[in-house]
């Protein structure tokens, strides 16, 4: 695989003159305004002419340019052009999942974050290994199904969005429903209360909650709305509707703004103090924002199902800060928060410990 190598496509940059670039979808509305918040040139990667008409709706988040592709594989071509415009990628969930992971990690520009650790999220086991060597706990994992004794949840590999994933509280209900083609993971389904914690990770700042290296920051909380369990109650129970083979889906539409009882603030900050410790133990560190998406039981632990590492969508209730970032700077939305490292790590000549 190309190695890319920072430091080098750094020296071609002018780092007073920066764009900030993203595929526009996903959370770029909110990284084009924090941006442009703090002064950054911004351009938009889209594909076809209605994906770019929907920014003339919202004027203060519109990039300042637009890259229009056929395909998003194609940004792959047209490195050189943004080089001059001394791009800087902002990958979100989406950027990656167009792009395809093998392009991402070869994409020959400055990206924000590490790219290192999208083979560790992106494997079930690697991410287990992550979590649960920072102490995290997380759902059960049955490798049997003849011993599925309680509900569990069944998520195939690769599903985007909870796609496909059911809910098993049998062996018999398991087989019935199990798509043998593809592979999957069967995890105790935890019951609780889901938050999804959005942190920002500074390898750079030193004012904050101190880490070893760096601080850390809590932006934002949400919890995704999710098609059709979160209203299926509307026609009738679960247990009902599954008798006559309506079965709930989880597939994400949106997202809700939520805040936490406070006292459960220092366990949300040892967790991600110890994802991050630890990532900087394995691969050089998670930098920049990321999520733990958790089940809080009704002992009040935390259970963490997953980790996205990087700006999730779940942040975009939050474009005039959150109950949360509020108390570290009024108007701070995770797109700004991005943009701000940037700024920071380019006047200080930092750039290469936030980029990669
Ligand atoms: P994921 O793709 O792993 O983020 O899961 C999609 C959705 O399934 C989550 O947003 C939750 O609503 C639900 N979910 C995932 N894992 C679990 C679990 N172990 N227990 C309960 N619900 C879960």
């Amino acid at each position: 695989m190309v190695q890319i190598n920072i430091q080098e496509l750094l020296q071609l940059y002018d780092t007073k003159k920066l764009t900030i670039a993203t595929v526009c979808s996903h959370s770029s509305l909110q990284i084009f305004h924090g941006a442009k918040k703090e002064g950054f040139n911004t351009l938009g990667i889209a594909v076809g002419e209605n994906r770019k008409k929907i920014y003339d709706a919202f004027p203060l988040a519109k990039p300042d340019e637009f890259l229009m592709v056929e395909n998003y594989k194609d940004i792959l071509t047209h490195t050189e052009e943004l080089k001059e415009k001394n791009v800087i990628v902002i990958p979100h969930g989406s950027f990656v999942e167009y792009l395809g992971a093998d392009s991402f990690m070869t994409l020959d520009l400055p990206t924000f974050g590490n790219r290192k650790v999208l083979s560790w999220e992106s494997d079930r086991n690697m991410e287990r290994k992550w979590l649960e060597g920072a102490g995290l706990t997380m759902p059960k994992e049955i490798k049997d199904p003849h011993y599925i004794e309680n509900p569990v949840i069944v998520k195939y590999h690769g599903a985007k969005g909870g796609r496909g994933f059911f809910i098993a509280k049998s062996y018999e209900e398991f087989k019935r429903r199990i798509d043998k083609d593809k592979t999957h993971t069967i995890q105790e389904f935890v019951m609780g209360t889901r938050y999804y914690l959005h942190y920002f990770y500074s390898p750079i700042q030193k004012d904050g909650y101190k880490l070893d290296t760096g601080t850390l920051q809590l932006l934002s909380m949400d919890r995704r709305d999710e098609t059709t369990i979160d209203e299926v109650q509307r026609l009738g129970s679960i247990a009902e509707l599954e008798e006559v083979g309506i079965h709930p889906t989880f597939v994400v539409t949106g997202n809700i703004p939520i805040v936490m009882r406070e006292s459960l603030l220092p366990k949300v900050f040892s967790m991600g103090e110890r994802v991050v410790e630890e990532s900087l133990k394995l691969f050089g560190g998670i930098i920049g924002s990321f999520c733990l998406e958790t089940v809080v039981t009704e002992q009040l632990e935390f259970k963490v199902f997953e980790i996205s590492a990087r700006i999730v969508a779940g942040t975009n209730p939050y474009i005039s800060s959150s109950p949360y970032a509020d108390f570290i700077e009024l108007g701070l939305s995770t797109g700004r928060r991005i943009a701000q490292e940037i700024k920071y790590a380019a006047t200080h000549d930092f750039l290469n410990k936030i980029l990669s």
